[in-house]
């Protein structure tokens, strides 16, 4: 089985830098975009298996981009998960009207990252 593809939409450098690292260290086939705009079309180009967006983004916010890719019948099927600072209810309640279906809070739990990212794509994870 090809290993799985995950787009990952983060505008902060450094914050890309780590989780593109951490996947990229498991085995992932990783995408990254640093604007909505751009999350839009390497969505499209790649259908990536799960995305990861963080919701402050430029160009096209996280929200906006989220109902973006569940209203083009070419991404809609792509699980969405919110990358986030953003943890009050009111903003997780946000980000699932407009499509995402979970959380992973920022800043990033390192030890637990890929463990939830298994846990997101049905795989097992590798050291239960
Ligand atoms: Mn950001």
């Amino acid at each position: 089985m090809p290993p799985a593809k995950i787009l990952v939409v983060e505008d902060n450098a450094d914050n890309l830098a780590l989780v593109k690292f951490l996947l990229e260290r498991n085995g992932y086939n990783v995408f990254t975009a640093g604007n909505g705009l751009e999350a839009l079309r390497v969505a499209r180009e790649n259908h990536p298996d799960l995305l990861l967006l963080d919701l402050a983004i430029p160009e096209l916010d996280g929200w906006a981009t989220a109902r973006a890719l569940k209203a083009d019948p070419a991404t809609a099927d792509i699980p969405i998960i919110a990358l986030t600072a953003y943890t009050m209810p009111g903003d997780q309640q946000r980000a699932l009207e407009a499509g995402c279906q979970g959380f992973i809070p920022k800043p990033i739990n390192v030890v637990s990252f890929i463990r939830e990212i298994a846990d997101l794509l049905g795989e097992k994870a590798k050291n239960p």
